[in-house]
């Protein structure tokens, strides 16, 4: 019997969501409307978090908050390079410069050392702002990312930006109902990014939000994702829609649709049934790899924080050559896939990628720690309705492989 492919991840949606789109084409408002606010509510709540201003992905939330905290051209923005290009690319489109920086290839997440050093050998202060000492560009902030669910080093990140006084936003894309003890995503103090991209944990397709505390950014990303105008359509929903609304900056069409909206009202209801059967999967994955340390670092998760695991990736230990481990790990993923096992690269390090490279020339021995998650990293299949002998059978086809990786 041909077996049928493992997928690296599969979207959880049941018939509650089909009836939910449904509903919306019968009730032919088809555009952002009464469901993306109430999608908006249902996550606020979720987050604990005062606002939430939906749009089509992470990317574009990335972006409305940027240029609603003031990011622009001649700054430089501190950047992990072990992340999803979406990341740097949203810096890029507000006209400022992403400096990218190493990465702790134990979390995969932003060095808070890397930034620490970044600002002393890089910057100095002059009238208040810390300047770029080659470009001349002012240091706006950072955006840390919260790798494949577990959350960035916030305590230490938070402390480096008091003092410098630096912006921070978090893409939290792959993170929601992540934390840290008590706190959640959203809740660190800044700005932050989610996707509902159908890898994350839960999806509308594409779409995204941002989450803030802040309801003067709350106010501006709203605008600006509404072409800057400043009536919101929930308003214009309600009737006294004759007149056109003023706008007064420059703005941009980012807007989930009710469409979205709906399937997201159904989704944030699975979050926690998601989350905790993703982390009994990946607890399950911990145990029957805990025999082989030495080939296949499971993830390691800090003391108190709370890992989503919107990917379960780990590091194959196939020696110090970079690029030999790379050939490896390629093949051992070209294996599993064969016995029809899909997995990916972790993710990739962006100063790698052709743009970047070009721009930037960043040699990979500077960044050692995203190089290393570069070469090294899978992401094993993990979705919420694979089952044991689904699980077992890609531990043992995984075991069998690393054995004879050569
Ligand atoms: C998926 C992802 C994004 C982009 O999300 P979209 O909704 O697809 O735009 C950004 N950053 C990270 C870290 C991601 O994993």
């Amino acid at each position: 019997m041909e077996r049928e492919i493992i997928p690296v991840t599969k979207p959880y949606l049941l018939q509650e969501e089909l009836q939910s789109i449904k509903e919306v084409l019968d009730s032919g408002w088809l555009v952002q409307g009464k469901k993306v606010s109430e999608f908006e509510k249902a996550v606020a709540d979720h987050e604990q978090v005062l606002y939430c201003c939906a749009t089509t992905s992470c990317t574009t939330a990335l972006q409305l908050a940027m240029l609603a905290e003031g990011m622009k051209e001649g700054m430089d923005v501190l950047v992990p390079s072990f992340t999803f290009v979406a990341t740097a690319n949203a810096v890029v489109s507000t006209g400022a410069v992403p400096v990218i920086l190493d990465v702790d290839p134990e979390t995969f997440n932003l060095s808070p050392d890397a930034v620490q050093a970044c600002i002393q050998k890089q910057y100095h202060k002059k009238q208040g702002k810390w300047l770029n000492k080659t470009t001349g560009n002012q240091l706006w902030g950072m955006v840390p990312v919260h790798q494949f669910g577990l959350c960035a080093d916030m305590e230490r990140i938070n402390g480096i930006a008091q003092k410098y006084e630096l912006h921070v936003i978090e893409d939290a894309a792959c993170a929601l109902g992540a934390g840290i003890g008590e706190r959640h995503i959203g809740g660190f103090g800044h700005t932050a990014c989610v996707s509902f991209h159908p890898r994350k944990s839960i999806t509308t397709g594409e779409g995204g939000m941002i989450l803030t505390n802040d309801p003067e950014i709350y106010e501006k990303v709203t605008a600006l994702r509404n072409h800057g105008s400043m009536v919101n359509s929930d308003a214009r929903q309600k009737g006294n829609g004759t007149l056109l609304p003023d706008y007064p900056f420059h703005g941009y069409n980012f807007r989930m649709t009710d469409i979205q909206g709906a399937i997201g009202c159904q989704q944030i209801r699975k979050l926690d049934y998601i989350l905790q059967k993703r982390r009994e999967l990946a607890a399950r994955y911990d145990w029957l790899f805990s025999g082989d340390g030495e080939k296949l670092k499971i993830p390691s998760v800090p003391g108190g924080y709370y890992h989503t695991y919107q990917s379960y990736v780990c590091r194959l230990k196939l020696g110090e050559d970079l690029a030999e481990a790379a050939g490896k790990r390629n093949r051992f993923m070209e294996k599993l896939q064969e016995c029809g096992i899909q997995t990916r690269q972790g993710t990739h390090a962006i100063h790698k990628l052709a743009y970047y490279q070009k721009r930037f020339g960043i040699p990979d021995a500077d960044l050692p720690g995203a190089s290393r998650c570069d070469a090294e990293t899978v992401a094993f299949p993990l979705f919420v309705t694979m089952t044991r002998e689904e699980q077992n059978y890609v531990t043992e086809q995984v075991k069998r492989f690393l054995i004879n990786l050569q």
